[in-house]
């Protein structure tokens, strides 16, 4: 049993999703890269949905990484707390924020390498705001991306870096940040973590995970 789909399967599966989720994109409400950094670092461990209520007071009354130093973590720690692990979340955010200022003149990096020199910041928190506020192509390997791209073949990877690394072998550049949100409105509706429903899968036949199980089931 192969262990990848090839180039040309992967398209396939991408143009079945595109078409399932054409509404497929990102779910944190952002309106600069600064407040899209924010967002991503509150959302780990967190529904987007959570996040998005948070902030929706936090970016009327604080904009900039100064707003946020002279708030201090205490008190950021307090707005967002029902975020979860918020003293974690404001030490990291308020961190990131002096280094912005610090190296950065209050803007944050479009640069990969810069990104994960903030504190909280790791790839796929670089690679959402990369793709999302810069349009730079990234892949943002998140639970439901490195789920539900090895079971199908996309990858075949025990790590997120592995993954990201396979993604950026088997889909095409121009691709990779819609490829992002695909896999992750898949996972959230029908390659949920336990039980997917294979049997209404519309990419069932490619599916490398279902065709092995369907083969067991004949043994
Ligand atoms: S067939 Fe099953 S494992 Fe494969 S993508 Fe669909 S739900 Fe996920």
């Amino acid at each position: 049993m192969k262990k990848k789909l090839t180039k040309k399967e992967a398209l396939d599966v991408l143009d079945i999703l595109e078409k399932i989720y054409p509404q497929a994109k990102a779910q944190l409400n952002f309106s600069n890269e600064f407040e899209l950094l924010i967002a991503t670092i509150l959302s780990a461990q967190c529904t987007d949905v959570r996040v998005n209520k948070v902030t929706d007071r936090l970016f009327t009354e604080f904009k900039t990484p100064k707003d946020y130093i002279n708030l201090g973590e205490e008190k950021l720690a307090e707005i967002i707390k029902s975020c979860g692990i918020a003293n974690n979340k404001s030490k990291n955010i308020v961190n990131a924020c002096i280094m912005l200022e610090e190296k950065y003149g209050g803007k944050v990096p479009d640069s990969f390498d810069e990104l994960i020199k903030l504190p909280g910041v790791g790839r796929k928190t670089a690679n959402v705001v990369l793709s999302n506020a810069f349009n730079i192509p990234a892949i943002a390997v998140d639970t439901h991306v490195f789920r539900v791209s090895n079971r199908i073949g996309l990858a075949n990877s025990s790590t997120v870096e592995g993954t990201e690394k396979d993604l950026m072998e088997i889909i095409p550049k121009e691709k990779w940040s819609k490829a992002h949100h695909l896999l992750i409105f898949h996972g959230r509706n029908t390659c949920k973590a336990r039980n997917p429903s294979c049997n209404e899968c519309p990419i069932n036949s490619k599916c490398l995970y279902h065709r092995k199980n369907m083969l067991n089931f004949r043994k």
